[in-house]
């Protein structure tokens, strides 16, 4: 070829190579969750409220030894990046629910109680969802806690302290949420309708005027057609995953489906926090079974964002917690082991239901004998009559109420221990790092050790 020919081609190849260059580059981010440093058009953003490592490591276990498959969150941290998380606050060590979401929300410290304000405690900061908000995004909370709770008022609202549930359902409405999903109905109903609200107002009706479709039970909501979803499936939490069944309430993983078909409908993308908000109330009550089958429901729901990342690879998808709650730990003996053996799936397994269900059966002060009868019937467990009278007298609780809330249930969860090997350090949340794992683009910022008002900056950079 001479010099003329050459030169002649240049303009030819040119053009070429351009009109080639976008579907050369679609091609290769199709089908395949496009882990590159390119903008996200879309976040989806999991928090397994207290979900420690140990909620991860047992729910692991459960998944491989018992289920025979391995979690979505593994398939999730082999696609993507992985780090380890802290979430120290502006006033605390160990922090709770409204603190550790407002920092992941807004990148600000804060402190315990305050919805998404300032460490002064009266100065709104804005948060993701809210700058999604301004720039046209769908936007979406779905959570098997209530929707008022702090994890998801963190997203869409501000207030002085988080027991506000009424006003958090007031502003997460006003902010025009696309899509609202879980539980605590009764503060979108005025008294006079069973509800909490003292103002008199009927958020439902005022939702169904503002153009949401208001859905109450799984057929409802399966059927709902519309872009703005107000989903209330329980007047109080929705309830645990192992009491699901005998209700009409939909599974964590079935909201998330619904979710992202609506919200994905809008061209500029979408910004969702989803959370399995009971993994953390199952670890209060330092109920095992309870804690695994609640992280398998959140690992559902991961599933379900994960499969829709794959398909559209402009989509940012983290997946993490806000704290550690009650210091599980997979411990070694059962009472006659004398090598190390490890939590008993088996004996898990066969739990019937949750220890809320447990308790509400135990009363307010069960004998040994009631106590024996419960345990046998929804564990399949006969604890001596010295355990028994040893969750009767209740002693830990009494000498250390702080951390230890709720009547006959750790004690409980302390005799269970050589029977279950899953042992509790608290009622309380813990200090215990966290992990943050994701796939997407940005999610190469996800290593090492972070602090959780990095998450906020992971997130804001690879929208913008
Ligand atoms: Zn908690």
């Amino acid at each position: 070829m001479t010099r003329r020919t050459q030169t002649s081609l240049m303009p030819l190849l040119l053009v070429v190579g351009l009109v080639l260059m976008p579907v050369l580059s679609g091609c290769a981010s199709m089908g395949a969750t496009d882990t590159s440093s390119g903008k996200a058009r879309n976040v989806i953003l999991l928090i397994g409220d207290g979900m420690g490592p140990s909620h991860f490591g047992a729910a692991w276990f459960y998944s491989n030894r018992v289920l025979g498959k391995d979690l979505h969150m593994v398939e999730a941290m082999k696609a993507g990046n992985t780090a380890y998380l802290v979430n120290d606050t502006a006033d605390a060590i160990v922090t709770e629910s409204a603190a550790a979401a407002g920092q992941i929300a807004t990148g600000q410290r804060m402190t315990a109680r305050a919805i998404s304000m300032a460490a002064d405690g009266t100065t709104p900061v804005k948060t993701v969802m809210e700058t999604s908000k301004s720039r046209g995004l769908a936007t979406g909370l779905v959570t098997t806690s209530g929707i008022t709770d702090a994890t998801p008022a963190a997203f869409a609202a501000h207030v002085a302290h988080r027991s506000d549930e009424a006003s958090v359902a007031a502003q997460e409405l006003e902010l025009g949420v696309d899509v609202l999903m879980g539980g605590r109905k009764q503060f979108f109903l005025p008294e006079i309708s069973a509800g909490k609200r003292k103002d008199g107002r009927n958020l439902l009706d005022e939702a169904r005027a503002a153009g949401y479709t208001v859905v109450e039970d799984v057929g409802e909501l399966n059927a709902a057609q519309g872009v703005k979803i107000l989903g209330l499936f329980n007047m109080g939490n929705m309830v645990y995953e192992i009491d699901r069944a005998k209700t009409m309430e939909p599974s964590l993983a079935e909201m998330t489906a619904k979710t992202l078909a609506v919200l994905s409908r809008n061209p500029k993308g979408f910004f969702v926090m989803i959370e399995g908000g009971r993994i953390d109330h199952a670890a209060h009550r330092n109920d095992a079974p309870g804690t695994i089958r609640d992280t398998l429901a959140f690992d559902e729901a991961v599933g379900v964002a994960l499969e829709f990342a794959r398909k559209n690879p402009h989509t940012l998808l983290i997946v993490t917690a806000d704290h550690e709650t009650a210091g599980m730990a997979l411990i070694g003996h059962s009472k006659d082991s004398k090598e190390y053996i490890g939590i008993d799936l088996a004996a898990i397994r066969k739990a019937k239901a949750s220890f809320e269900v447990i308790a509400g059966e135990l009363g307010t002060s069960p004998t040994p004998q009631k106590i024996q009868q419960v345990v046998a019937a929804y564990l399949d467990i006969q604890i001596t009559d010295g355990e028994a009278r040893m969750v009767a007298d209740d002693t830990i609780r009494k000498l250390d109420p702080a951390n230890y809330s709720y009547p006959y249930l750790h004690s409980l969860a302390f005799v269970l221990r050589p029977y279950l090997r899953v042992g509790w350090g608290s009622q309380t949340h813990t200090a215990s790092p966290l992990y943050a794992f994701g796939v997407g683009p940005g999610s190469e910022r996800i290593k090492g050790l972070l602090h959780n008002t990095q998450l906020f900056e992971i997130m804001k950079t690879a929208m913008e």
